[in-house]
C-alpha cells in the first residue's frame, strides 16, 4: 500500500489548500446561469449581512447527508471506515453548533464573536428510491487521481460516483489523491450554492477526512470538512482571495481585513491589511491554518450561512428525509415535511420548534422558493433575449 503525499507547504507561493475558488472562478467563465445565479445570492446575503432582512429561522436545521467513499483497489485505507466517517459527521455536528472543545482557545477579544451556527449534520437514513440507506455509498475506482478541473470524482462515467439530488442532500465525495487545476495536491474542495445541480456538493482527499483511520496530521481533526461545508453554505475564505490586496473582503463585516491565507500554527496576534490591534482571524474555519488551530466562525458568518438556507438551499430545509443519530439510532430528522408529503408526518421533536413556528417557517420556505423560482425565470428570460438562446436552457451542458 502507497502512502498518499502530503502536499508541500513549504513554498508559500506554490502551496494551496482548497480548490473552491478554483471551481467558482471556472464556474463564473463557462455559465452565465452561474454568474446570475451568484449575483442573486449575494444580493440575498448582503440583506442579512445588512440586516435589512431578518432571519426567517429561529430553530436548529438538521442537513442530510451521504458520504460516497470513491477508493483505489491498492489502496485501502481510502475505503474509509464507517468509523471514519462517523467521526467527520461528529466533528461537523460540534463546529457548526459552537460545541467543540477547543473553542476555548479563542483569543479574549474575539469570545463573544464565537458563532453557534444552528446547523447539525445527519447521515442520511432513506436514499433518493425511498428505500433505507446508512448514507454511505462505496464505489471503486482505479484512477489515480481526482480534479477540481473536471469534476472527474462526482461522475460514475469518469471514474468518480453520482450525487444524490443535491436540493434533498448534502453530497460528501472522500477519495485518494485530489488535484487542483494545475496540478497541486489539495485537501478539498467544495462548489458554492448556485452552480449545477450534477456537481453539487464538497469533496474531500480521505487523509484529511474524520479523526482516525486514514485521516493525518495536521488535518486529522476533521476541518477540512468544517472549511468546505462552510463554502458549501457561501462562506468565501476570510482573507477574500485578493492575492495579497487588502481590497478583497469574505464579504461578511465581523472578520477582520486579511492579506493572506495563514498556514501552520501561528500565534496570536497576526498582522496584516493595517487591522491591528487585534490582527487576523486567523483561528477562522475559513484560513488556512492546521486542523488543531482553527476555532470559530462569526455571527456575520453564520448570518451568510443563514441566508444561503433560506435562499439558493432553502430545499433541504423541507428535505423529506430521515436520518441516523451520532449513535447510529434512527430518529426524524426536525423539519417540515414538503407540502405535497402527507400531512401528519414530521411531527416538531422535543427542542423544535413548535406547530405555529413550524407552519410560519414552511410558509416562508416555500415564499423564499417562490421567489427564487420567480427571480431565475426572469433571468432565463433576459438572458435568452440577450443572446438568443431558448428560455428554458439548462445549467452548465
Ligand atoms: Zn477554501
Amino acid at each position: 500500500m502507497t502512502e498518499t503525499p502530503l502536499p508541500d507547504l513549504t513554498n508559500p507561493r506554490t502551496r494551496e489548500l482548497c480548490g473552491t475558488m478554483d471551481v467558482h472562478r471556472r464556474l463564473m467563465t463557462e455559465s452565465i446561469t452561474y454568474q446570475e445565479r451568484r449575483a442573486l445570492i449575494e444580493n440575498r446575503a448582503m440583506a442579512y449581512e445588512s440586516q435589512a432582512r431578518g432571519l426567517a429561522r429561529t430553530g436548529l436545521v438538521t442537513i442530510p447527508v451521504v458520504v460516497h467513499v470513491v477508493h483505489h483497489p491498492d489502496e485501502p485505507s481510502q475505503n474509509v471506515s464507517e468509523a471514519q466517517i462517523h467521526s467527520q459527521l461528529e466533528v461537523l455536528n460540534q463546529d457548526f453548533r459552537a460545541g467543540n472543545a477547543d473553542a476555548s482557545k479563542v483569543p479574549a477579544v474575539w469570545k463573544d464573536r464565537v458563532a453557534d451556527c444552528n446547523i447539525e449534520f445527519r447521515l442520511a437514513s432513506q436514499d433518493p428510491d425511498g428505500n433505507s440507506t446508512e448514507g454511505i455509498t462505496r464505489t471503486e475506482s482505479t484512477k489515480p487521481s481526482f480534479s477540481t478541473d473536471r469534476d472527474d470524482v462526482k461522475s460514475s462515467a469518469t471514474g468518480g460516483a453520482d450525487p444524490w439530488p443535491s436540493d434533498d442532500y448534502l453530497n460528501v465525495w472522500v477519495c485518494g489523491d485530489l488535484r487542483d487545476s494545475i496540478g497541486r495536491s489539495i485537501l478539498g474542495y467544495a462548489q458554492f450554492p448556485g452552480g449545477p445541480p450534477s456537481t453539487d456538493g464538497v469533496v474531500i482527499a480521505n487523509w484529511c477526512f474524520g479523526t482516525e483511520g486514514s485521516a493525518q496530521a495536521p488535518f486529522d481533526l476533521g476541518r477540512t470538512a468544517t472549511h468546505e461545508v462552510g463554502h458549501w453554505l457561501d462562506l468565501r475564505h476570510i482573507w477574500g482571495d485578493d492575492r495579497g490586496s487588502c481590497s478583497g473582503s469574505d464579504l461578511v463585516s465581523d472578520t477582520p481585513n486579511q492579506a493572506d491565507p495563514t498556514f501552520g500554527k501561528p500565534t496570536f496576534p497576526q498582522f496584516s491589511c493595517n487591522n491591528g490591534p487585534d490582527g487576523n482571524m486567523f483561528m477562522n474555519y475559513m484560513d488556512y491554518t492546521d486542523d488543531d488551530a482553527m476555532f470559530m466562525f462569526t455571527p456575520g458568518q453564520s448570518r451568510r450561512m443563514a441566508a444561503c438556507l433560506e435562499g439558493a438551499r432553502a430545499s433541504l430545509l423541507t428535505a423529506p428525509v430521515f436520518a441516523l443519530s451520532a449513535t447510529g439510532a434512527e430518529t426524524p430528522v426536525a423539519v417540515p415535511p414538503r407540502p405535497e408529503a402527507a400531512p401528519q408526518a414530521a411531527p416538531a421533536a422535543a427542542g423544535q420548534a413548535g406547530d405555529g413556528e413550524l407552519q410560519a417557517l414552511r410558509d416562508e420556505v416555500e415564499r423564499l422558493r417562490e421567489d427564487y423560482r420567480q427571480l431565475t425565470s426572469l433571468l432565463d428570460g433576459i438572458r435568452a433575449a440577450l443572446n438568443g438562446e431558448p428560455a428554458k436552457a439548462a445549467d452548465r451542458q
